[in-house]
């Protein structure tokens, strides 16, 4: 049976973590190792919570404790976004790729299809959930999809939205409601939800559904995915990215400067 515990406190054989970078720890998967661990936990009857955090992610854990927690006690943390993948090279801990929650949704879909997972998805507007689940069917002949919700619901409604997820018999459950609702509702509802593996997955049935546009590899790989929604959405993002991608830079030069004060210190003079 799969445990009750709060996310973070179940056994099981997690690897270990391997990159921490300013006040994130990441475990250094790649997206194919990550879906072999969540497809390996839940035939085990084991639960998780995976986190997927960028740089805006990662600078808004810094100013809330609730959002910090809840990525500390998740049981995996990716990196999803190439200039988190640079900076862990920075502490000689590198991480082997960046993991992207939305290449994840693709690349279970496809495993739960060939293990006979059921999923769940709950989250963005009633059409655009409709639309993603189609587009995912139609990718991945056989998806067995135990249901879908939209998350346009008030607190009075989260725990009924769970308790259908939970009915539905899905083994696998994908959150995108944004950061940092959906945390919050995955902690609130952890119990009620059955799901063994949920994931936060953002704004990402935005995109499958075709209503907003992903960056083309080359942009991702530039570490310019943020410049690419910004310039699709400048007013709503502009102070977001301005205020996140000035304070990591900030404090990434910050760390890498005392380091390499430190290694000096550390280093007998001839
Ligand atoms: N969303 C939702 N419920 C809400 C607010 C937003 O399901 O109460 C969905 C929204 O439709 C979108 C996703 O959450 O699909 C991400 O929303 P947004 O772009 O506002 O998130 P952000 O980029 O600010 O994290």
């Amino acid at each position: 049976m799969p445990s009750d515990t709060m996310p973070g406190l179940e056994t099981g054989s997690s690897p270990p973590r391997q990159a921490q970078i300013l006040n994130g720890r990441f475990d250094g998967l790649t997206a194919d190792q990550t879906v072999e661990e969540l497809i390996r936990t839940i035939r085990a009857g084991e639960r998780g919570i995976l986190s997927t955090v960028n740089v805006a992610i990662l600078m808004m854990m810094r100013s809330n404790p609730r959002l910090q927690r809840f990525v500390d006690g998740s049981r995996w943390t990716v990196a999803d976004g190439q200039p988190l993948v640079w900076a862990s090279h920075l502490w000689q801990q590198p991480l082997p790729a960046r993991v992207a929650g939305i290449d994840l949704i693709d690349k279970l879909c496809a495993r739960a299809v060939e293990e006979g997972i059921g999923v769940y998805f709950l989250g963005a507007e009633a059409g655009t959930v409709r639309a993603t689940v189609g587009v995912l069917q139609n990718r991945h002949r056989g998806l067995d999809v135990r249901g879908y919700a939209d998350g346009y619901f008030g607190p009075d409604q989260a725990e009924a939205r769970a308790r259908a997820v939970a009915e539905s018999g899905a083994r696998l459950l994908f959150v995108a409601m944004g950061v940092p609702r959906q945390e919050y509702f995955i902690e609130e509802q952890w119990k009620n939800l059955g799901a063994q593996v949920v994931i936060g997955v953002g704004g990402s049935f935005d995109v499958i559904a075709g209503l907003r546009r992903r960056a083309p590899v080359f942009i991702q790989r530039a570490g310019l995915e943020w410049a690419y929604r910004l310039a699709q959405e400048p007013r709503r993002l502009f102070r977001r990215y301005l205020v996140t991608n000035s304070q990591f830079v900030g404090l990434i030069s910050w760390s890498a400067l005392t380091q390499i004060s430190h290694i000096r210190r550390a280093t007998p003079r001839p």
